[in-house]
């Protein structure tokens, strides 16, 4: 009797640490959240690439400066 309670410990344990193994690289398989990655436009004018929050936008176009939005838009 005493084996087999010694023989559930085992299962036990081995299937909580498989199970714990398993969240940690479930967890490591998330791609890493990049804080303040903001997303990249495109200047309409010249094709260069800028965050969004640099970007000037007009007309649903994003530019990478005034002069751009000017010389394209007038
Ligand atoms: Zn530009």
């Amino acid at each position: 009797m005493g084996k087999l309670l010694l023989l559930v410990v085992v299962v036990l344990l081995v299937y909580w640490v498989v199970k714990a193994f398993s969240r940690g690289l479930r967890k490591q398989d998330e791609p890493p959240r990049q804080a303040g990655a903001e997303d990249m436009v495109r200047c309409d004018q010249c094709g260069v690439h800028l965050p969004r929050s640099e970007s000037v936008t007009s007309q649903g176009k994003f530019f990478c400066s005034d002069d751009h939005r000017r010389q394209r838009l007038g």
